[in-house]
């Protein structure tokens, strides 16, 4: 995105810190603490900032709730900034489309996800029904995609995409820590697993306990019926 471009420029005249594509962000101590992937999303590295310089983020799509609107009042100053033709070193060369499965993720409202739970890849189509029933995104976890039960656009997660729906809904998934830093933006999650200490209930909102063969087709008639 254009932030890639602009944050490393305006660090550096400004003199600042920059820790890129941020997923977490703390105080701690007072200072500035930054988590983000590294080693192609591999590996998570804490980043802390030193010094009295001043500390520049910028964060990657969808790890965070959306700020409300209208909530601050910030002074806005209008520059007068001319730019010469040779002043803009940037040029469009060509444009092509992508695959159409990954950007329904990033706009979705909401997002169904199936895991490895559902057994085997035919199985999948309980996640699909509940998804088509509701208007939502299919998601993945890692687990089905290096299985090749799901395309690679649809894994959510460190490896993958970062989404924050209003609801995000986990069937079959245990909640791997790389699973939830591509989710744990949403703003509801519902987990649906029959294993009560699964750390997916630990930031669920709502959490059905329970055989997903029975509990997803009984959701899926009921939203249906809506
Ligand atoms: C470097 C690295 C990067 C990674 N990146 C990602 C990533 O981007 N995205 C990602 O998802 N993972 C990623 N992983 C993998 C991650 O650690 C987990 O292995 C993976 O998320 C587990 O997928 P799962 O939840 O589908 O499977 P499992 O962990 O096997 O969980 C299956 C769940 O289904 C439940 N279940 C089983 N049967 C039923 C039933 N009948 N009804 C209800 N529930 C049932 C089980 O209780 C279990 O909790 C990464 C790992 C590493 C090391």
């Amino acid at each position: 995105t254009a932030g890639r471009d602009y944050a490393p420029i305006v660090a550096a005249r400004i003199g600042a810190g920059l820790a890129a594509d941020c997923v977490e962000l703390a105080i701690d101590d007072g200072r500035l603490v930054a988590v983000r992937p590294v080693l192609g999303g591999k590996a998570l590295s804490k980043v802390r900032f030193i010094g009295d310089d001043p500390a520049m983020v910028t964060v990657r799509s969808g790890s965070f709730p959306k700020a409300e609107v209208g909530v601050c009042d910030p002074e806005i100053e209008t520059l007068d900034v001319k730019l010469a033709t040779e002043d803009v070193r940037v040029s469009l060369v060509e444009t092509s489309p992508k695959g159409t499965g990954g950007s329904r993720l990033d706009s979705a409202a909401i997002v169904v996800s199936g895991g490895r739970g559902l057994k085997e890849p035919a199985q999948f189509a309980i996640v699909e029904e509940l998804a088509d029933a509701l208007g939502a995104a299919v998601g993945a976890t890692r687990a089905v995609v290096d299985a090749g039960w799901r395309p690679h656009h649809e894994q959510i997660g460190q490896t993958g995409r970062t989404v924050s729906p209003r609801v995000y809904i986990a069937i079959g998934v245990s909640g791997a820590v790389q699973h939830n830093v591509g989710m744990q933006g949403s703003d509801y999650i519902v987990a649906i697993n029959r294993d009560p200490d699964a750390p997916i209930f630990k930031i669920a909102s709502f959490g059905i306990v329970g055989d997903l063969f029975e509990v997803v087709p009984a959701l899926t008639a009921e939203v249906r019926n809506v």
